[in-house]
């Protein structure tokens, strides 16, 4: 990707993303009002790292992607850790490739957000996320739904941290084997 069209990328789709930089090791995350600061904060430090919250990533990926890209070009060794409320397989694979090295799960950008105690390896989350786990997106909303039901049925927060991205093995749709047809009524 040319400078140029990975900066017109960021100007065009930066509404939906909030970004964070901070030097490594130091305790606070300032925010940053688009993506060109942060880029612009990131250039001025070495073994700086960029943090980016979405909540729409499917919308969001050719941003993220122009981000990672001019980020380890302004700056030495940078980190960049993505955040989102709508994890998929696919599109985890599609940040590794343009360097994205740490993702997390979060329903929202508030202070656990910040804390890279539960921010892990691409390869690592990969591992243990759920195939079926998929986004779609409605009228401007992204859901997760998932693969087992069509992706017909919506998913909670609640079964994302403790089946989807932790582990399938103990999710009831995923031991029956097979497609559903009739959503699970959790009790
Ligand atoms: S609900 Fe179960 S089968 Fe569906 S995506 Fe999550 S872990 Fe996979």
């Amino acid at each position: 990707m040319r400078h140029g069209t990975g900066l017109a990328v960021l100007l065009a789709r930066d509404r939906s993303m909030r970004i964070w930089t901070r030097k490594k090791g130091e305790a606070t995350w300032p925010p940053q009002p688009d993506p060109l600061q942060g880029l612009l904060q990131l250039s001025k430090t070495s073994h700086g790292e960029l943090l980016v919250f979405t909540g729409a990533p499917q919308t969001d990926l050719a941003a993220i992607k122009a981000l990672a890209q001019l980020a380890h070009k302004v700056a030495t060794s940078p980190v960049m850790i993505v955040v989102t409320s709508h994890p998929s397989a696919d599109w985890i694979e599609g940040l590794a490739r343009v360097g994205v090295e740490l993702v997390q799960y979060c329903e929202e950008p508030g202070d656990e957000a910040l804390s890279l105690r539960t921010a892990e390896p691409v390869s690592e989350l990969l591992h243990r996320l759920c195939p079926a786990l998929h986004t779609r997106g409605r009228e401007q909303v992204t859901l997760s739904v998932c693969g087992r039901f069509h992706d017909r049925m919506v998913l909670r927060p609640s079964w994302i941290r403790a089946w989807c991205i932790r582990d399938r093995s103990t999710c009831p749709f995923w031991r029956d084997g097979k497609n559903g047809s009739h959503p699970y009524r959790a009790p």
